[in-house]
């Protein structure tokens, strides 16, 4: 379903530029992420891709441009003159509340079980009621397909499963934004439909979503918008069945390569 035009704006970067010591690898990217919009981005391995979404969770410092999540800066904050950027703690700790982010390995606690672990950050972090908390962790685990697994400890699960408790441990924080970060790619082939399919479930129930992948089925079906990334930039972008058909960049062409 298309986004409408006016849909408020939840991520929105501007100009933003990293680098790693003499290394620059975002190079002034700037894209806008409206309410409910599902934004996948593609791009060769090296292109900038984890560094841009760990940016808009502040896990990387940036040093030119700037990112807002719910209109909130993020990181930092001016000195009211226009000049010097100040780090703020504070706000980079309630920007990451607004931010759920699924990465390539799982990270979850090993030595709590699966509703602790989605438990965790509403609680600690959060400071929420814990029946309401608990309520509220069963659902997700239940959307996901684990309630069952609730007590469970993640080393009895599936790679597939424990990415899906992943998931649910992020939206128990009730993010603005969900970024997925190769949520799949460390997934035996036969798990990756599991995690696909919830993540699907949660684009069609209108998540605000920024995914990193490279499952190209997903991209076509799933995606209101398609960024690809090269060289720490936006090469193009659009909607995925016009612009995965047409490619109009060399780079592009030959990255969507035999996948065609
Ligand atoms: P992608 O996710 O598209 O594969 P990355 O954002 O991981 O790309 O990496 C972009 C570039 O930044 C690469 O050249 C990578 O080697 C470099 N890079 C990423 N993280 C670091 C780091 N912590 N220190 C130094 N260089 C890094
Ligand atoms: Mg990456």
């Amino acid at each position: 379903m298309p986004i409408p035009a006016g849909a408020p704006i939840v991520v929105s970067v501007n100009g933003l530029v990293k680098s790693f010591g003499p290394h620059r690898v975002l190079n002034g990217v700037s894209f806008d992420v409206r309410r409910g919009e599902v934004v996948v981005v593609l791009g060769p391995s090296g292109s900038g891709k984890s560094t841009m979404l760990r940016c808009v969770n502040f896990l990387e410092t940036f040093e030119g441009g700037t990112i807002t999540v719910d209109g909130a800066p993020v990181g930092y904050r001016s000195d009211g003159q226009g000049r010097r950027r100040m780090l703020d703690e504070k706000m980079v700790a309630e920007n990451r509340e607004r931010v759920g982010m699924v990465f390539q390995s799982f990270n979850l606690f090993s030595h709590r079980t699966v509703l602790q672990n989605v438990m965790m950050g509403p609680v600690s972090v959060q400071h929420r009621d814990k029946s309401e908390v608990r309520k509220q962790a069963l659902e997700l685990l239940e959307k996901v397909g684990m309630a069952e697994k609730a007590d469970q400890y993640p080393a009895r699960l599936s790679g597939g499963q424990q990415q899906r408790v992943a998931i649910a441990r992020a939206l128990a924080m009730r993010p603005a934004v969900m970024l997925f970060d190769e949520a799949t790619s460390a997934l035996d082939p036969e798990l990756v439909g599991e995690v696909l399919r919830v993540m699907r479930e949660l684009a069609t129930e209108g998540m605000t979503m920024v995914v990193v992948t490279h499952e190209m089925s997903f991209a076509r079906e799933v995606a209101d918008r398609v960024i690809f990334m090269d060289g720490g930039a936006i090469v193009e972008q659009g909607v995925p069945h016009e612009i995965m058909a047409n490619p109009q960049t060399e780079r592009f062409r030959s990255f969507l390569g035999t996948d065609r």
